[in-house]
């Protein structure tokens, strides 16, 4: 199976769920913000719906909730593998108030990256890939 036809590389690259080629997002940057929440109302490729239905992307909350947890999580645990490294004074990468402002600042800097991960992987959950849909020019 390659890549290209992978459910995570649909997520990563943020293509339609269907085809994998058109883009779920009229602009592909996440960090040009005034374009960060739109969406293509279809498939550029293949005509695919992205928008189901009205509020089809309210379930994509628990999907960010979901990543953010997970971020935390990682966040955590570098931070005590880093101090563990002791590059600096023991103590100070755990210490609650590193931890929180850390996790803080990487949740802000990744926030338009969870926006639309959590979208990408919400469209999957409900659209299957069709390998057909994929060829078809
Ligand atoms: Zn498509």
């Amino acid at each position: 199976m390659a890549w290209k036809d992978t459910m995570l590389y649909s997520i990563f690259a943020e293509k339609c769920p269907k085809c994998h080629e058109g883009d779920l997002f009229e602009v592909r940057n996440a960090y040009k913000l005034k374009s960060l929440t739109k969406m293509n109302k279809r498939c550029p490729h293949c005509g695919e719906n992205f928008q189901p239905e009205p509020g089809f992307y309210f379930g994509a909350a628990y999907v960010s909730y979901a990543l953010t947890v997970a971020l935390w999580v990682a966040v955590i645990v570098a931070l005590i593998t880093f101090d563990a490294l002791g590059w600096i004074e023991y103590g100070f990468l755990t210490h609650p108030a590193t931890s929180l402002i850390t996790g803080v600042v990487m949740l802000l800097l990744l926030l338009p990256v969870l926006y639309r991960q959590s979208r990408a992987i919400w469209i999957n959950l409900f659209v299957k890939f069709d390998p057909e849909k994929h060829k078809k020019v």
